[in-house]
């Protein structure tokens, strides 16, 4: 069974409510492909806006943080099932951004996933080596270590995403090469942790995607899309992805 391919757009802290209902109108117009599931992740404020205009499309809504407790005195977090009641299904957890300046580590991202799976959300688990841990030639020992706390959760709401971070936001992208020989590691990484349900995983590429480099960053045999920023806040050009990812080769 080949693994769907999804491109899922992690808006940061871009598009308010205008703004999102000008990019649902948009996305809607555009004759999308088959094939692809495609998310958007728009700040928690768009969400509700987001959820009322992609109604009955086949375009998925996610969020780009989650907390791991159901309430409390948690001040400016959000409870996964605050997230289901407003028709989100998906999550990003452990971005970069969340670790680098919010204090993510990899055991609170654990966490995070773990009580988002357990309210139904599918999540999208970022990992990646910043650019001084790759020129150190620790890209690998890195992505075990970001790795191995996956191995409770269920790998059928899983989605991991590797994100190079000296390639997030800054126009430089991994080659399809380097990304592949990521990509084949973490498979090897989910296999060790979930055996067969492994080949199912999707694996996102996540690093300065565009329209222009899509294509052959897709058609390496472990990438199963994209986890996209700065491209997907244009309906144009994230619908350019979408459909680049239509027409990569099927993953096994
Ligand atoms: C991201 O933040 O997840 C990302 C990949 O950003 P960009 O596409 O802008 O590099």
């Amino acid at each position: 069974m080949s693994r769907t391919p999804i491109v899922a757009g992690n808006w940061k802290m871009h598009h308010g409510v205008a703004a999102t209902t000008s990019f649902c109108e948009a996305i809607l117009d555009e004759a999308l492909p088959g094939g692809v599931q495609a998310v958007i992740c728009p700040p928690y404020t768009s969400i509700p806006a987001a959820a009322m205009l992609l109604a009955g499309s086949s375009i998925g809504l996610g969020a780009q943080n989650v907390h791991w407790e159901e309430q409390g005195a948690f001040t400016g977090e959000i409870a996964p099932a605050m997230l289901v009641e407003l028709g989100v299904e998906w999550a990003i957890v452990g971005h970069s951004e969340r670790r680098a300046m919010f204090g993510e580590t990899d055991e609170t991202a654990a966490r995070r996933a773990a009580a988002a799976q357990a309210a139904g959300l599918t999540v999208i688990f970022c990992v990646g080596e910043t650019l001084g841990k790759r020129e150190a030639g620790e890209t690998f020992a890195v992505l075990e270590r970001q790795s191995s706390v996956l191995g409770p959760l269920d790998p059928g709401r899983l989605v991991l995403a590797y994100e190079p971070v000296w390639a997030i936001g800054t126009g430089r992208t991994a080659t399809p090469e380097q990304a592949q020989e990521a990509h084949a590691f973490l498979r090897e990484r989910l296999r060790g942790a979930f055996g067969d349900a492994a080949e199912g995983v999707r694996i996102l590429y996540g690093g300065s995607v565009k329209p222009a480099n899509a294509a052959e960053l897709f058609a390496a045999p472990d990438v199963d899309g994209g986890l996209v920023g700065g491209a997907s806040l244009d309906a144009a050009s994230f619908s350019a992805i979408i459909r680049a990812a239509a027409s990569a080769p099927p993953k096994e």
